[in-house]
């Protein structure tokens, strides 16, 4: 496997990018927004300089990234001679299935289609292509250049000669692979959602404030981040969209998203991405304010 594409140049996809390109694979990133390649392409650098500032990489390995990563707004002219092609658009199932669909019609055939979808059923996107034997889930976590771990989603259909190559190529750039069944959620975030919207739920009900509920669970359970915060940096609409597929494919109340975050969703409260979620952040910064309305 020489070269990838990864689809959506948003939070995950300049991340992947970064990371397969770091790892010389050539990369082909694509959007349908020419502003977010911009942007994307913007994000990368200023990462790589910050690894470079912490002795990780070298001035030579920074340049070779970024000249490793070309950019397309078309799925046409980014897929036509791709080995593996990295969905990571926005979460939506429609929107998957249409790229999907493009995907199968545009890529080589041997091309193996992975989905870095954080809840939609990989079994259902497969069902938009003629190859649901090549399709897989490759869930990265955020930010993809620092977290190992790769959730790695068995279709129904996926052959296991494509997880097996799956597994060896996160391992080639870095990861740890865990290989997981397609269920709702999968594994990651069939856990983590419901601790996020429980934390949501606890402000809503006025049970604490925002600072109070993220100490409690940084302190008490050592966990790195407050699920409030963690909620404002994964971005609110992801998570709500995740809690939706979760309620929906287990058909549980448990999992219905907090009456609150369907409102900031709704107000584009989206956290980091927009400059302001459960607390305010400083344009292009993820450094926290505590936000007037939640204190
Ligand atoms: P994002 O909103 O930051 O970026 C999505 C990008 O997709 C945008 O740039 C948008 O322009 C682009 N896009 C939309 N439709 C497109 C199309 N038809 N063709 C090409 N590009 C298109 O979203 P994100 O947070 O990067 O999430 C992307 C995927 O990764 C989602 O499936 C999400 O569930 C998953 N994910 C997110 C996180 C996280 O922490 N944010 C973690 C793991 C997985």
């Amino acid at each position: 496997m020489k070269k990838i594409a990864v689809i959506g140049a948003g939070t995950m996809g300049n991340g992947i990018a970064h990371v397969f390109a770091q790892n010389n694979f050539s990369v082909n990133l694509i959007d349908v927004s020419q502003p977010q390649l911009e942007k994307a392409f913007n994000i990368i650098e200023k990462n790589l300089e910050r690894q470079l500032a912490k002795n990780i990489i070298s001035a030579d390995t920074k340049n070779k990234t970024l000249a490793n990563i070309a950019s397309f707004t078309s799925i046409e002219r980014g897929v036509s001679q791709c080995d593996l092609a990295i969905e990571a658009a926005t979460e939506n199932e429609s929107i998957k299935l249409k790229i999907f669909k493009e995907l199968d019609e545009l890529s080589p055939a041997s091309c193996l289609l992975a989905s870095n979808t954080s809840s939609i059923s990989i079994t259902k996107i497969a069902s938009a292509t003629h190859r649901p034997e090549k399709v897989i889930g490759m869930h990265f976590m955020n930010p993809v250049p620092v977290m190992k771990l790769v959730e790695i989603i068995n279709g129904y259909s996926t052959q296991k000669e494509v997880t097996d190559t799956i597994i060896a190529i996160s391992q080639k750039i870095g990861k740890i692979p865990c290989v997981v069944n397609d269920y709702p959620g999968f594994i990651a975030n069939r856990i983590l959602m419901p601790m996020i919207n429980e934390a949501i739920f606890s402000l809503y009900e006025n049970v604490a404030g925002v600072e109070e509920i993220d100490t409690v669970m940084k302190l008490g359970m050592a966990h790195p981040m407050g699920p409030l915060q963690l909620a404002d940096f994964i971005g609110l609409d992801v998570c709500h969209a995740i809690l939706t597929v979760l309620f929906e494919g287990f058909g549980n109340s448990k999992y219905a998203p907090c009456p609150l975050l369907t409102n900031m969703v709704h107000a584009q409260k989206l956290g980091v991405k927009t400059g302001e979620g459960f607390y305010k952040y400083t344009v292009g910064s993820k450094d926290r304010i505590v936000s007037d309305r939640f204190r």
